[in-house]
């Protein structure tokens, strides 16, 4: 029997490709696999330029995994046939810089830097004109900023589809269905309506059922349904609207991620090694709307131009809204819960970032210290699960 793996998006299918590689047998089920949050994301490696001040176990979390991002990009681009290795994935590594404008946004980055000293962070704090000598098309306004060097991007799209190259090489079977509900020993007339039940354990997870009524028996069911999982097990994940968009340029614009925040909401420019200028993202709690608006996008191109002006002569290529898998205190869902499952959800805003080390813990790789790092996102913190 194999591990059946709900949810063909960046988790779910670094969680796989790690199983397939270690020998397992595997078998992933997504109606359209890379299509979620996984497609519209960013990228951005960034545990450091992204800490907050009440987050520090999604920090850890973070740094762990950023350490494991040129291992598992170089391992992939070499399971997966890429020629250009590790570039094939377009992993860049030249930091962010957080960039601010008045007076209130500097004292802000202050604040912020002493908070990163204090954590150990290595980041370095510039003036406007040190800020411009790094990147000469930021506009003229940018009156300081922050290097956090050691943060990385990459390019989600190239991932997902280097995995789904690495599992086909590795003769993982990709069913393309939606799954309906969770097999339960103890409920054969349908899937357990949650995970969190009251009144005792629920049952050992069996398999699978599809739509149209199919059945996959698995010795372990891995959900990685990304914003969707809560239809599927009791989990505490909502989805978190992000739309995006990409430019196209003749040559890059920046030489590194760029974020600041304009008129107190913050956005962010990520260039790609062919040109493209990513401009992201907004974060709205609509539930599972992923229309694309005028308002998000004037936003987006409103803030960026006052980052960069040069944008505003750039190519459209592309826009579209994600949904990020929301959790109550942001940190993912990893973890066994319960008889025959296993959970690997709730990334909300760093799913491209964690993957490395949530495939790791799934596939018991973690060991030592990292190790240790499961309890941080264990699905315990939500209650009995079993
Ligand atoms: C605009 C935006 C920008 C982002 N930027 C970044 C960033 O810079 N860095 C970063 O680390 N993260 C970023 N994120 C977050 C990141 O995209 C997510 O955390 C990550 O993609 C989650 O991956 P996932 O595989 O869990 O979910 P998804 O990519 O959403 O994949 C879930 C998959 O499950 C499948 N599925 C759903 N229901 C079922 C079902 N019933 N049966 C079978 N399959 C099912 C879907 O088809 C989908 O393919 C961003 C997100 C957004 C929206």
């Amino acid at each position: 029997m194999v591990e059946v793996i709900v949810g063909g998006g960046v988790v779910g299918l670094s969680v796989a490709w790690r199983l397939a590689r270690a020998g397992r047998p595997v078998t992933v089920v997504d109606p359209d696999p890379a299509g979620g949050a996984s497609h519209a994301a960013a990228g951005m490696l960034a545990p450091v330029s992204e800490v907050t001040y009440t987050e520090e176990p999604l920090l850890r979390l973070g740094l762990a995994s950023l350490r494991r991002w040129p291992a598992f990009a170089a391992e992939l681009a070499a399971d997966a046939g890429l020629p250009e290795g590790a570039h094939g994935v377009d992993l860049r590594a030249e930091g962010t810089l957080d960039v601010a404008f008045g007076a209130d946004d500097l004292a802000a980055l202050d604040e912020l830097a002493a908070f990163m000293d204090k954590l150990g962070l290595p980041v370095e704090r510039l003036t406007g004109r040190e800020c411009r000598r790094l990147e000469p098309m930021l506009a003229p306004s940018v009156r300081g900023g922050l290097l956090a060097a050691g943060d990385a991007w990459v390019d989600p799209r190239r991932v997902t589809a280097a995995l789904l190259t690495a599992l086909e090489r590795r003769h993982v079977p990709l069913v393309r269905a939606r799954v309906t509900g969770l097999l339960r020993e103890d409920d054969p007339e349908g899937p357990a309506a949650g995970l969190l039940r009251e009144g005792g354990p629920a049952g050992r997870v069996t398999g699978v059922r599809l739509e149209g009524g199919a059945e996959l028996a698995a010795t372990t069911v891995v959900l990685a349904a990304g914003a969707w999982s809560a239809a599927l097990a009791g989990v505490p994940v909502r989805p978190v609207k992000g739309q995006i968009l990409r430019l196209r340029s003749p040559q890059p614009l920046l030489t590194r991620c760029v974020r600041g925040s304009v008129h107190g909401s913050p956005v962010y420019l990520v260039p790609r090694g062919d040109g493209e200028l990513v401009v992201g993202a907004t974060q709205e709690e609509l539930g599972f709307d992923t229309r694309v608006t005028a308002g998000g996008l004037y936003e987006l191109l409103r803030d960026a131009r006052e980052l960069v002006p040069g944008v505003t002569e750039l190519e459209l290529a592309d826009v579209v809204a994600g949904l990020r898998p929301g959790t109550p205190d942001n940190v993912p869902i990893v973890g066994p819960a319960g008889d025959g499952l296993v959970l690997a959800t709730g990334h909300h805003r760093g799913g491209v970032l964690l993957a490395p080390l949530t495939a790791a813990l799934v596939a018991g790789e973690a060991g030592g210290e990292e190790g240790g790092l499961a309890a941080l996102c264990s699905p315990a913190r939500f209650g009995e699960i079993a």
